[in-house]
């Protein structure tokens, strides 16, 4: 099942997709977004749509281990996530909605994304305080007879142009231990007092609609108090139950990205002649980094596989540790590829007429996003350590 649903994924995407990428690389999002709707519509038709959703939401109920191969296929298009609804930060809303979300939340926000109706955003970042300790935050949602009154800003909202909800992160009880203060709450977006203040430019783009990171503030933002998602105080708990498979998913993206710029750099490198019957890829220094790049990708895989494999088996905690391990790891293995693929390519591979250098800017992030690279590696030397008898931290 899970292998014809591959051979099906790469069908779409080498007739539908592939082809239509290069259009998508030099058109701001908006304005492609209609021939993307089209191809959204094509992708259901063909009975492809969101396979990591239960059955019940229209997907397939794939474990994560199956849904990962899905990820790294959909991964070596910049669009490929997009079009089957597999994109972050919805898919990471939608398992939220769907584990903690009242049966009225999920009637009104969960179904209609699962359906690809609308699209959502989160916002805990704030441009004020350290995202990589985001118990530290100003934005709170105050009791008011039925309804929580949130005032805050925030930023890096990715998505949030054009986004129906947003799931906002707010201190509910500034006196609660550390890690109780803050709750999840969803603030539909055409909420009085809440203003997208302006899509931040990054690495040269401001983005528009869901290839965008916004810069939010919440102005006595008024909703009902049965908007929140849990319980009072779960906010953190519930950003970390929701972290574990999402810096997998992410990963298991890169996995496939990193796949379509070794192809590229390979069939570059055949291609390009330095002098006449004298291909690029005769050079040492192209064939070691060649060499490189393949070892790096397949031990990246099997470790994203692996880790998969554990949380289907035991479960988001006892996973944790491998977690921060691949988010590091894979993302430096990413950007390594990315760099090795725009070299082989030379000045066209600065050009947006490959995904390459669309990829170098937007997934620079990687080492931040999530978790910046110095946080997980201090988290598993740390476990690693206390094994040797380490007490401090
Ligand atoms: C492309 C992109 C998309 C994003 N999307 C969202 C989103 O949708 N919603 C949202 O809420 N947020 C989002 N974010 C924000 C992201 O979660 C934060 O950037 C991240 O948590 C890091 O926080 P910070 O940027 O405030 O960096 P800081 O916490 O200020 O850290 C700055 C740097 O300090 C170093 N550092 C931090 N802690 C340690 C440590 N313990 N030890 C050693 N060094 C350390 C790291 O090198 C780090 O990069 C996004 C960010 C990016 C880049």
């Amino acid at each position: 099942m899970l292998n014809q649903l591959l051979t099906d994924i790469r069908a779409f995407l080498d007739e539908r997709v592939h082809p239509m990428e290069r259009e998508f690389l030099n058109t701001p999002f908006i304005t492609i977004k209609p021939k993307l709707e089209l191809l959204r519509a094509e992708v259901k038709a063909r009975g492809l749509w969101a396979p990591h959703l239960p059955t019940a939401l229209g997907g397939r109920a794939l474990s994560l281990t199956a849904f990962g191969q899905v990820s790294a296929l959909l991964g070596e298009s910049p669009i490929g996530h997009y079009l089957f609804n597999c994109q972050a930060p919805d898919i990471g809303n939608t398992e939220l909605l769907h584990m903690h979300g009242s049966p009225e939340q999920q009637a009104q926000w969960m179904i209609p994304l699962a359906n690809g109706d609308i699209r959502s955003c989160f916002a805990m970042t704030e441009p004020e305080f350290a995202g990589s300790n985001p118990i530290h935050m100003a934005t709170t949602a105050v009791r008011d007879g039925n309804d929580y009154v949130i005032n805050g800003h925030k930023w890096f909202s990715s998505s949030a142009e054009n986004s129906a909800f947003t799931i906002v992160m707010a201190v509910t009880d500034a006196d609660a231990a550390p890690h109780k203060r803050a709750s999840q709450i969803i603030a539909p977006m055409d909420t009085p007092g809440l203003t997208l203040v302006r899509n931040i430019s990054v690495m040269g783009e401001p983005g528009t609609d869901y290839a965008s990171h916004a810069e939010l503030r919440f102005v006595n933002v008024r909703v009902p108090i049965t908007n929140r998602i849990g319980a009072e105080g779960d906010g953190f708990a519930l950003a970390q139950e929701r972290l574990g498979p999402g810096r997998i998913h992410h990963c298991m993206r890169w996995i496939g990205i990193c796949e379509r710029s070794f192809h590229l750099m390979c069939a570059y490198a055949v291609k390009r002649e330095l002098n006449p019957g004298e291909p690029l890829a005769l050079q040492q220094a192209v064939q070691h980094w060649i060499a490189e790049c393949r070892a790096e990708i397949d031990a990246a895989k099997l470790l994203v596989l692996d880790t998969a494999a554990q949380m289907d088996a035991h479960g988001a905690h006892a996973a944790r540790e491998r977690v921060s391990l691949i988010k590091f790891h894979v993302a430096g293995v990413l950007l390594k590829v990315l760099d090795r693929a725009i070299q082989v390519h030379g000045a066209y591979g600065m050009t947006d007429d490959t995904p390459l250098a669309y990829w170098y800017r937007h997934e620079r992030g990687a080492r931040i996003y999530d978790g910046p690279d110095e946080v997980h590696k201090t988290s598993v030397a740390r476990r690693i350590l206390k094994g040797y008898g380490l007490t401090r931290s």
